[in-house]
């Protein structure tokens, strides 16, 4: 009898022979991908040690999914050198969604070379391979990778800081130890291999067809453009066929959404070259969504005590360093220039100016909660990378305020900010939500990223954390994700299609009006000077980035009162061009904005038009209706309603914008009335 060690498996205690391996223990069950001995992820043909504590991964959690995606990365490289033997390695990281492989090839893969890689993959997947782990000297493995220069290098780097390695380069390298996976065909022979850390999942098998190469695009080795430019290719890969196809379906829908193809097609904005990266225009159709969303906001914010201030885009360097942004947030602020032999900054962030406006007079406890708020224009310096249409920029308006309080009314405020914000994002069609809660990474390095005493963020995060749960939302921790003055809460929104975005964030800070920093005061009722706290919120984060998230929201199909034309006149033959212009009058003498299409094109284009422009009202007048002083609606989803008296029609259109409804079809499809039945105009 073979020697027995002990081992805890899913939990429970168990003796097994010595030389058992993972795969042992799972067998029989073929979800299983790798295993999580004593903590660390290992493959399944890893053999264990008395005391191992095993647990089983699979896809359905992140870190077998990223196996899985790994894995399928391995076998698109083998595919690529196939295909191409000269083209050099790079590395070959899971990501979110998928994975890539970067490679050094003398062109750029065109369409037909992925389809080709895409048929080349699955061959090797159904040769059903085995991922076998060989440990080599880092020595033996510069013989034997000497053909492979960015492993190569790799091997170099070792030990260095991981972290200037490569993103994503400790899949290869990050162990102490260098191991190659050599792919192993049913018959024993060597198909292919690659230097890694693993682990992977035991065979090509597990991929089946549940994988598909998406694009290639040119990216730095090691990120930086000193460096040569490699070819990344992504893919992805699910556990299975059916979830493949869903994560397609939901791409094809968020591109259908994606509101830089909308903004252009609705002539919203634009990002002109000229100007630079990251830095939008708005044309008039995307002005109007922005001023009513600016109107709204400003005017709810009245509405909650607030006070609308103004500041400037620039100030002296010195403003930034008294509240903390330098040097703490230093890279995301652009660099100084001069003025008169000063060195000045454009602003990143509102609060120093804001600060200045309290501290301006002497402020009693009267006063307080003071609310101070503005669509403040700042800039900051985000990677040229990182930019992605209105959704992340460089340039934009936050909807900023700051509120000044006592220690005692912190709670109350916060609640306040919670309720308004949440109101806010409903009126807006935002309605399912859940919050996050940014702390201090208390096992990290607390002092270099944040400042303030243990006490004070304990007070403030317990503060934000109870408010947050009186709300009854799913509450999500995010530890190490404050800001450097104190922790925050964000509201996270999903969307139409269920994609989340951060929207709004609430952040305690006793920081900013310390002594040492703005010194702000007020006279206690006692008469003794006190500290307020401030309390910085954004309700939307950015106009700019709002409005984007709004267009993907909606599908570019907004309710009727942020819609830029609320009306398009469409006539069913020219003359009757003049009766619809007269009845657009009469809407635009109620506020209502209004456009006749009274082009050349026949009428079934101008429909056609009219549904591309998602307009919520389409106003048609032929005969019928100009002899009955009548109007014909035609709604987005094609449905119509037909001769209704033009003052029935006003004060229709009048209800959906006061009520900020979403119109999309006839009220009598859903709700039939005795006169529902439509008179045929057309
Ligand atoms: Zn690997
Ligand atoms: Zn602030």
């Amino acid at each position: 009898m073979s020697a027995q060690i002990t081992i805890t498996v899913a939990g429970d205690e168990r003796s097994v022979d010595q030389g058992t391996t993972a795969a042992d223990l799972f067998e029989g069950d073929r979800a299983v991908l790798v295993a999580r001995v004593n903590g660390e992820l290992r493959d399944l043909a890893h053999e264990l040690a008395q005391g191992d504590v095993v647990e089983p991964v699979t896809a359905q959690e992140q870190d077998g999914l990223d196996v899985l995606r790994h894995s399928t990365a391995h076998v698109l490289a083998q595919a690529v050198q196939q295909i191409n033997p000269d083209a050099k390695l790079g590395i070959g990281p899971p990501i979110r969604d998928g994975f890539y492989y970067d490679f050094d090839v003398a062109e750029p893969f065109t369409p037909e070379d992925l389809k080709a890689l895409d048929k080349a993959m699955q061959r090797i997947i159904n040769e059903g391979q085995t991922f076998v782990r060989r440990e080599v000297s880092d020595d033996d493995a510069l013989v034997e990778l000497e053909h492979e220069p960015y492993k190569c290098e790799l091997i170099g780097l070792k030990g260095g800081a991981s972290d200037d390695a490569a993103e994503g380069a400790s899949v290869e390298v990050g162990g102490a130890q260098l191991t190659i996976y050599d792919n192993v065909r049913r018959d024993g022979t060597r198909a292919w291999g690659d230097l890694c850390r693993g682990p992977h999942v035991p065979t090509t098998k597990v991929i089946g067809n549940a994988y598909k190469i998406m694009r290639s695009a040119a990216a730095y080795w090691r990120g930086s453009e000193k460096n040569p430019q490699l070819q990344r290719v992504y893919g992805t890969a699910w556990p299975s066929k059916d979830e493949l196809k869903a994560y397609l379906d939901r791409l094809a829908e968020a591109e259908k959404r994606d509101h830089r193809k909308l903004g252009r097609e609705l002539d919203l904005y634009s990002f002109p070259d000229e100007i630079g990266s990251g830095l939008p225009v708005f044309h008039p159709k995307g002005g109007v969504i922005k001023r009513e969303m600016e109107d709204y906001v400003r005017q709810r914010h009245i509405e909650e005590g607030f006070e609308y201030v103004g500041t400037p885009h620039i100030a002296k360097e010195g403003l930034f360093h008294t509240s903390g942004h330098l040097p703490y947030y230093g890279e995301g602020m652009y660099p100084p220039f001069d003025v008169d032999g000063m060195d000045y900054r454009l602003k990143a962030m509102n609060c120093p100016m804001h600060n200045l406006i309290y501290r301006s007079k002497q402020r009693s406890y009267r006063e307080l909660p003071l609310r101070l708020f503005e669509f403040g224009h700042v800039y900051r310096h985000e990677k040229s990378g990182v930019i992605h249409g209105l959704t992340r920029v460089r340039g934009f308006a936050q909807d900023d305020s700051h509120s000044y309080v006592t220690k005692e009314q912190a709670p109350d405020e916060i609640r306040h900010l919670l309720d308004f914000i949440l109101g806010l994002l409903r009126d807006f069609g935002l309605d399912d939500f859940y919050l996050e809660l940014s702390t201090r990474d208390e096992g990290g390095d607390k002092s270099s990223k944040f400042i303030g005493s243990d006490e004070d963020w304990a007070e403030a995060t317990s503060v934000l954390e109870s408010v947050c749960r009186e709300t009854g939302l799913e509450l999500v921790p995010d530890p190490g994700g404050a800001a450097y003055y104190g922790p925050k809460v964000s509201v996270q929104a999903r969307d139409a299609i269920g994609r989340t975005w951060q929207m709004s964030t609430i952040q305690y800070d006793f920081n900013q009006p310390s002594a040492d920093r703005f010194a702000l005061e007020y006279q206690a009722a006692d008469g003794s000077r006190q500290q307020p706290v401030m309390i910085h919120s954004a309700k939307f984060g950015s106009i700019e980035r709002f409005i984007g998230v709004l267009v993907e929201h909606y599908a570019g199909a907004f309710p009727v009162w942020l819609s830029p034309v609320q009306v398009l006149g469409v006539p069913v033959a020219e003359e009757y061009n003049d009766y619809l212009w007269d009845v657009l009058q009469q809407m635009r003498a109620k506020g209502i904005r209004v456009e006749l299409d009274d082009s050349d094109d026949r009428f079934p284009k101008k429909i056609r038009n009219a549904s591309k422009a998602k307009v919520p009202f389409t106003l048609i007048a032929g005969e019928e209706d100009r002899s009955n002083n009548a109007v014909s609606f035609r709604y987005r989803d094609g449905s119509q309603e037909n001769g209704l008296p033009i003052e029935t029609a006003i004060e229709r259109i009048l209800a959906a914008i006061e009520a900020k409804d979403q119109v999309t079809s006839a009220p009598s499809l859903t709700n039939p009335g005795p006169d529902a039945a439509p008179a045929g105009t057309i």
